[in-house]
């Protein structure tokens, strides 16, 4: 049996490595449209301030595809699909492919929302970030127009991200963000705050509730600021748009799949079309898309049984979890972290979150029925991978306490509890002449989870 894959992102070539693990005599093909192998587009920041090259980060080189069986084929793009006949058309190519089972990882591209000159200017001062050729681009343009000022449109992970690259490149950086507060997708007001004054403390500028309307250009036509709706307006001379994304879809719709936002898919990662499945980026599974690898990798193990004709694994959808990275900031976002947001208080939710503004740590815990629903998790790191592993599973109130070092202290006189959880102070912090509802001195009190 004759697979093809289009694109070789990460939701691509795990599909054809557990395809490979499942089946050592499939003829797996990949056709991609970058001239590189499988890299990580996580680093892509550094490549632009020049910390990584790309060959940092290439993580399957060609050893890995001849030891694997699978052929690659790359700087080919795949310009239509003939379902019919089950064979692809390779720009540039006369021959055609033919295929048994078609696979779409096509990915997404960042989205340009709808800001004057934007569109016009892209290439030439205005640029996103998705691929190696972008990150050089981006380099040179600096370079050869000796660049100072950069704004960021977009203040979510990618936004922040690209920002303390660009701002270690000593270049004046702001961030503008739609939302009232930076990672709005990620986080609460309250650590939402916390994080903006860190970013500030990076020396990168923010600024908060700011909906682009125009790019403004000097006389030559090059890039002098930008416009914002309540008449804001900020210096510089280059422009960064990663505000979201948008799949990639359009090859899908020339093969009459059904499409929305993204591709359209069941839990079997089948498309509406006979032996053609889609996975990662650009699909949309129950009216959602992810956009995170994590989703990737999910789907590129459910679709690799799915095509072997393995029905008994089905796709759930994935739960978004999110790390920020950046050096000296530990921030993890999982799952449902905003339930007053919902409307979903009462009803069995509980919250345990407490801000402890002097070490700059904000710990949020999202409950319902006893089950961990989400988290957000600020300057503080040891409880992540007890929140990995019990998300969406039922947790026991003592074992979740010592995880998330939040802690009820019992009055040993009157019976009164303090919950961190609840206060704004931890129970060490409080002064030592701190008294309980009953006059007793804090010596009173025991820990009651640890007992
Ligand atoms: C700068 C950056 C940082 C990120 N950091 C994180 C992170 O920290 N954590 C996280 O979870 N996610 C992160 N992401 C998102 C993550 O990289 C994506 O979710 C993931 O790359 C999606 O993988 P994919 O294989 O679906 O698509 P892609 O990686 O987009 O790959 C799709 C490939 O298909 C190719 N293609 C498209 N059409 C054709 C065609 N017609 N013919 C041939 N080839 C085609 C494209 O050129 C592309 O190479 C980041 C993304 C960026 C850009």
């Amino acid at each position: 049996m004759r697979i093809v894959i289009i694109g070789n992102g990460i939701a691509g070539t795990f599909t054809a490595k557990n395809l490979r693990a499942l089946d050592k005599d499939l003829e797996i093909i990949i056709y991609a449209q970058e001239n590189y192998p499988y890299y990580s587009r996580i680093k892509l920041p550094e490549l632009i301030n020049e910390k990584l090259n790309f060959n940092d980060l290439i993580i399957f080189k060609d050893d890995w595809y001849k030891s694997n069986n699978i052929k690659s084929f790359l700087n080919k793009k795949v310009e239509k699909i003939d379902h019919i006949n089950k064979k692809l058309i390779i720009k540039g190519e006369t021959e055609k492919v033919p295929y048994d089972k078609l696979v779409l990882a096509t990915g997404s591209m960042p989205s340009i929302p709808s800001i004057k000159n934007a569109n016009q200017m892209l290439g030439n001062g205005v640029f996103t970030l998705r691929n190696i050729d972008n990150a050089i681009e981006i380099q040179e343009f600096i370079k050869n127009n000796s660049i100072k000022k950069v704004v960021i449109i977009g203040g979510g992970l990618l936004g922040l991200e690209l920002a303390k690259q660009i701002k270690d490149y000593n270049l004046n950086t702001t961030v503008v963000e739609f939302f009232p507060r930076l990672l709005p997708r990620q986080l609460d007001i309250d650590c939402g705050g916390m994080l903006r004054e860190i970013i500030e403390n990076l020396g990168i500028k923010v600024e908060l509730n700011a909906t682009t309307e125009e790019i403004l250009l000097n006389d030559n036509n090059s890039i002098k600021g930008i416009k914002i709706k309540d008449g804001r307006q900020i210096e510089a001379d280059m422009i960064l748009i990663q505000a979201g994304i948008t799949p990639t879809i359009d090859l899908a719709k020339s093969a009459e799949l059904n499409t929305n936002r993204g591709i359209i898919v069941n839990e079997y990662l089948e498309t509406n079309q006979k032996d053609i499945y889609a996975v990662g980026d650009c699909i949309e599974y129950n009216n959602q898309i992810w956009g995170i690898i994590p989703a990737c990798i999910d789907q590129a193990n459910i679709v690799a049984s799915s095509i072997l004709g393995n029905k008994n694994v089905k796709y759930k959808g994935t739960i978004p979890k999110n790390t920020l990275k950046i050096i000296g900031i530990d921030l993890t976002s999982i799952g449902i972290f905003d339930p007053e947001d919902k409307d979903l208080i009462g009803a069995g939710w509980q919250i345990l979150k407490n801000i402890d503004e002097k070490s700059n740590c904000y710990k949020k815990i999202i409950l319902k029925d006893n089950k961990l629903k989400g988290a957000i998790l600020f300057g503080e790191k040891n409880a992540i991978p007890y929140i990995n592993k019990n998300i969406e599973k039922e947790v026991e109130d003592k074992e979740l306490r010592k995880a998330i070092n939040l802690y009820e202290w019992i009055c040993q006189i009157c019976g009164n509890i303090y919950d961190e959880a609840k206060e704004e102070i931890l129970f060490k912090d409080l002064p030592k002449d701190w008294k309980c509802v009953c006059g007793a001195s804090k010596s009173e009190y025991k820990n009651k989870n640890l007992n």
